[in-house]
């Protein structure tokens, strides 16, 4: 029988590349999405995953960062595919691009609330479930997805680069709290992808962006899934920062 994951804002850049690879793996897939301009193209990446790979997905429409609206895309999944969910990766976040003194309130809880809330809210609503069933013969998974941003500081980037420490904090306590229940947790910490995050960068600041990469070029959305894959099938790795950066945090 297929098992099932939950992928938070998949629907485009990096939740859409391990959206795939987690059809790929054979696990029925919950998409989740935000808002209603991504509604078409999570639709789409569903019906590719379920002919590609012959498993089943549910399309959801959720702002994680709002509890009430993760106990509506956990109970969606369990209504769907019952209460045995084995994958949960958190994935969904936002960026603001702003100093800490221009900053405003509203603006930083937001990412708050996005980037680091939205992770516990949906680990604290799927691990119950997850104990249930979970061994450690059929371990289930945490995957939560911080940033190189959570390993370094960035100019302009001090909430989002608290919510991606926060991440890591919290994937290690979580880890060891049910390592021996058979749960793992880990994060994986990109560094320069290339998605939406950063489609509205010119050429020059891209080239420029690249050469401050030790191997010279920005990543790509695939070198994520492949670190998901990773995670996904080493059963003796939990509490670990996995992190697909080009060299970047050596300097
Ligand atoms: P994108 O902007 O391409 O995609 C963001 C995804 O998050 C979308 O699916 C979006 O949904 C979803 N999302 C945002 N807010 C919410 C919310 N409140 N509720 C539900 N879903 C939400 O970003 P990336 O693919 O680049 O980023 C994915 C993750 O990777 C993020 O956590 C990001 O911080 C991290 N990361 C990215 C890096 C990069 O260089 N790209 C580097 C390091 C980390 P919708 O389509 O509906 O808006």
């Amino acid at each position: 029988m297929a098992k099932t994951a939950i992928i938070t804002g998949g629907s485009r850049g990096i939740g859409e590349a391990m959206a795939l690879k987690l059809g790929e793996l054979g696990y029925n897939v919950v998409i989740n999405f935000r808002s209603e301009s991504s509604k078409a193209l999570s639709d789409d990446l569903a019906a590719r995953i379920e002919k590609e790979y012959g498993v089943q997905t549910l399309v959801v429409r959720a702002d994680v960062s709002k509890y009430e609206d993760c106990e509506a895309l956990v109970k969606a999944t369990v209504d769907k595919f019952g209460e045995n969910i084995d994958v949960l990766v958190n994935n969904a976040g936002i960026t603001n691009n702003c100093n800490f003194v221009d900053i405003t309130k509203e603006q930083y809880m937001n990412v708050i609330n996005t980037n680091l809330m939205s992770f516990l809210h949906m680990t604290h609503l799927v691990l119950p479930y997850m104990i249930n069933h979970s061994s450690k013969d059929n371990q289930c998974c945490i995957v939560n997805t911080s940033s190189v941003g959570g390993l370094t500081g960035v100019i302009n980037q001090a909430d989002y680069c608290a919510s991606k420490s926060g991440i890591i904090g919290f994937t290690r306590a979580i880890a060891l709290e049910f390592a021996a229940r058979g749960i793992r947790a880990n994060a994986i910490a990109p560094g320069m992808i290339m998605t939406d995050m950063l489609r509205g960068v010119n050429q020059d600041e891209l080239n420029a962006l690249a050469a401050t990469i030790p191997q010279g070029f920005i990543g790509d959305v695939s070198d994520i899934a492949g670190a998901l894959e990773y995670i996904l099938t080493a059963p003796y790795v939990t509490g670990q920062v996995i992190s697909p950066n080009g060299g970047f945090v050596l300097q």
